[in-house]
């Protein structure tokens, strides 16, 4: 066995023996009761951005959607034929689990945001699936060139993915099902940002239209 390998099965007898084991009575209501998370949150597939981690959340707690780059397709009302594993999994966190909250969880130094930036300015990436994902952030980037057309780099890929997040809150609002839930006020729609460089988390603050630090705010 590879040590990664014996890394991941070491890593379930240690949490069989410390955590499944001390926590038997919570795996026991989830399983009896099913699961009733109150958040769903979209994060990127990024090895480093592990939401159960960085929220420090138990089993139960958050239902994680994961892709590349944390992106929301827009609404697809075709005939129901594509393969939506994203909008999927949020039909089934909105309708079946009754969420209340969707947490759309950008970060920095995002590979697949990235990925889009280059494609938007001509680079010639190979793939199959990648390329056509992340040009749902597309919008990001137009944005952040006409708010700063000078901008380039590292700051400009902070800027794409910051607003690759707003894409994604936009392309949420038209689901139909999310559009009811915003209108009954049972649903609510978050855009977070983490700086892994930094360890800051900041949530977008719609009425300001600006990123506002949630680090420390509850200490
Ligand atoms: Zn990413």
């Amino acid at each position: 066995m590879t040590p990664i390998m014996r890394k991941l099965v070491k890593g379930f007898n240690d949490f069989r023996a410390r955590y499944f084991n001390e926590r038997q009575d919570l795996y026991t209501r989830l399983v009896r009761h099913g699961q009733k998370p109150k958040v769903a949150v979209i994060a990127c597939a990024d090895s480093r951005v592990d939401p159960a981690i960085v929220l420090q959340v138990e089993p139960g707690d958050i239902f994680a959607i994961r892709n590349v780059a944390n992106l929301i397709p827009p609404y697809d009302d075709g005939d129901g034929e594509a393969y939506h594993g994203t909008s999927a999994a949020i039909e089934f966190a909105v309708t079946k689990l009754g969420v209340e909250h969707l947490v759309v969880f950008g970060h920095a130094y995002c590979a697949g945001i990235q990925n889009m930036i280059d494609t938007q300015e001509g680079a010639k990436t190979s793939g199959r699936f990648v390329n056509s994902w992340t040009s749902i952030a597309a919008r990001a980037y137009t944005r952040a060139k006409k708010e700063f057309p000078e901008a380039k780099g590292e700051d400009l890929a902070r800027c794409c993915e910051k607003n690759a997040v707003l894409v994604s809150l936009e392309n949420l609002k038209t689901f139909p099902f999310i559009q009811d839930g915003l209108k009954a006020g049972t649903l609510e729609i978050h855009g977070w940002y983490l700086n892994i460089a930094e360890g800051e988390l900041s949530s977008f603050d719609e009425k300001d239209g600006i990123y506002k630090p949630i680090n420390g705010t509850l200490d």
